[in-house]
């Protein structure tokens, strides 16, 4: 499947919650969702009673779209973490914030997961001190990302680098701000996850 170019903020207003995915626009009275609560569409504003199905659905493409992952690798990262000890839904989100892009956001090198998505593909850091550009990478404990020196001399890196002083990082993750650098010091746990996803309707859904 290829992957979704149309307007982010139709996303949101499909799903009914914010899913940040425009950056700084999100926290302002300009969010789409702020000014429209209906879902796009003709019939958008029909008040539509989801049956179980129908939640276990959005429940899943929210989280994909929160995360900005493709359909076929979503199941896949499903299947990881069902396969892993433990509760399967909580796994699979700590699947989904250690994806590459999703650290680079965490750490605050990039203000969205798409914005971090064209960072990692355009090999602005590097993964223990080796090249890599791959977004969907899992990462694992001890891992640690780092900006390249030549991408140091980019105007849009060093006004990234400005705003990264702002951001606050997650407890799993431990970032070296003056150095651009963030290891993976432990797992993520549910509760480190700030979005409020039901994980438990998308395990149901793949369990069908
Ligand atoms: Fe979603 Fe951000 Fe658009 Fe608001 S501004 S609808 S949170 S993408």
């Amino acid at each position: 499947m290829a992957r979704y170019t149309g307007a982010s903020c139709r996303l949101c207003r499909r799903e009914g919650t914010k899913l940040f995915l425009k950056g700084e626009r999100c926290m302002t009275g300009k969010c789409a969702l702020e000014r429209r609560h209906t879902a796009p569409g003709q019939h958008g504003a029909a008040n539509k009673m989801l049956k179980e199905y129908g939640m276990q659905l959005r429940e899943k493409q929210k989280a994909r779209r929160y995360y900005g992952v493709l359909e076929g690798q979503f199941k896949t990262y499903f299947e990881m973490a069902d396969k892993q000890e433990g509760v399967s839904g909580e796994n699979l989100l700590s699947l989904l914030e250690r994806r590459f892009d999703n650290i680079v956001y965490r750490m605050g090198m990039a203000s969205s997961r798409k914005e971090a998505r064209q960072l990692v593909l355009h090999a602005h850091f590097r993964l223990n001190g080796k090249k890599a550009n791959i977004p969907s990478m899992i990462l694992k404990v001890g891992d640690v990302i780092s900006l390249r020196e030549e991408s140091r001399k980019s105007t849009k890196i060093k006004e990234l680098l400005e705003g990264l002083s702002a951001q606050t990082a997650p407890q799993w993750l431990e970032v070296d701000k003056d150095n651009a650098v963030a290891k993976v010091v432990a797992l993520p746990k549910r509760e480190d996850i700030d979005f409020p996803f039901e994980e438990q309707l998308i395990v149901e859904l793949y369990s069908k």
